[in-house]
């Protein structure tokens, strides 16, 4: 029996921490264009989870910078839509309600570990991944009472039980990619101070947001391992991945700030045109032979999944000029 294919929904969801960059430009517009080429629903989330640094202004200014290059979405923190809230601030209840119903099926312990007994304990360069050095199971099997007694002096942070398997998947950019399971150790999904982790919020708002189709930076690929246990924990179906590459800084580090002019405030500023930025960034992903202004609704017959390149993209002086010089 067939299942008739679930509609076609991507999302962009930005991290309010800081300015929008041409990086995160190429990320948005590359997973607008995966969706409106199927037409498909697109979403736009605010992943606002960290408190501390995330800022009110930059949610706003994120929008308007997106409005600005010509992107638009179907469902967001500013038009609603039928599965929201969009903003992760106001979410926290679904949150809870997934970490109850991981830890009736035992899939979480309570965790009192400070930073400084993990960093003590992370001796071995195996495991390493965006999140640090494998936990190395401390308080895995502590007794009810030892944690009730442990409870008593300090909150503990959730973590989530991974067990011994191989994780195999199919990124549409990265290729199949394989994973043992147990090397990233078994990670965090409620901090001691009570905020989700990523990891959680992702793939409850990605699930109940009904996302079929996640495109986002190749920073985050080793996070897909993690996010396959939580959905399989969950009894939820995962979406279809594809991770694409990163800008570095002709440093060979990933281009951020220090290397100047790559926000889009400061493009605005210079009165840069949206249609020169998106087709600079159409040259970039191999759509276009030469990067000539287009408009982002233009390139939308002109995407191709497959056609993205999988390597770091190094920003060249040269690069960068023909972004912002005047051709
Ligand atoms: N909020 C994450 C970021 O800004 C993206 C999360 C995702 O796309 O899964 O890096």
């Amino acid at each position: 029996m067939s299942q008739n294919p679930r509609p076609v929904r991507g999302r962009f969801a930005p991290t309010p921490s800081g300015e929008l960059h041409i990086g995160n430009a190429w990320t948005a517009l590359l997973s607008w264009l995966q969706i409106r080429s199927a037409n498909g629903t697109f979403i736009l989330r605010m992943e606002d989870i960290d408190a501390q640094r995330s800022r009110p202004h930059l949610a706003k200014q994120i929008l308007d910078d997106l409005y600005w290059l010509g992107l638009d979405w179907d469902e967001g923190p500013d038009v609603g839509g039928p599965f929201g809230p969009y903003t992760q601030s106001e979410r926290t209840e679904y949150y809870e309600h997934a970490l109850s119903q991981l830890d009736e099926k035992g899939y979480l312990y309570r965790c009192f570990c400070s930073r400084a007994d993990l960093l003590a304990a992370a001796r071995a360069p195996h495991g390493l991944s965006s999140e640090g050095p494998a936990y190395p199971g401390t308080c895995r099997n502590l007794s009810s009472e030892e944690a009730a007694r442990k409870a008593l002096e300090k909150e503990p942070s959730l973590r989530f039980r991974v067990g011994r398997e191989r994780l195999v998947f199919r990124d549409g950019i990265a290729g199949t990619q394989t994973f043992d399971a147990a090397a990233g150790g078994d990670f965090i999904v409620r901090r001691a101070d009570r905020m989700i982790s990523y990891q959680l919020a992702v793939v409850v708002d990605d699930h109940m947001m009904h996302i079929t189709d996640v495109l986002r930076g190749a920073d985050l690929l080793d996070s897909v391992p993690r996010q396959l246990l939580l959905y399989k924990a969950l009894g939820m179906e995962s979406p279809s991945f594809a991770h694409v590459p990163l800008f570095m800084g002709p440093d060979g580090k990933r281009l951020a700030k220090r290397h100047g002019g790559t926000s889009l405030a400061a493009l605005r500023e210079s009165r840069t045109a949206p249609e020169r930025v998106i087709g600079w960034l159409m040259w970039l992903a191999g759509l276009l032979p030469e990067p000539e202004p287009l408009s982002a609704r233009e390139c939308v017959p002109l995407f191709r999944l497959d056609k993205l390149p999988s390597e770091p993209i190094v920003m060249t002086a040269d690069m960068l000029s023909r972004l912002q010089g005047a051709s």
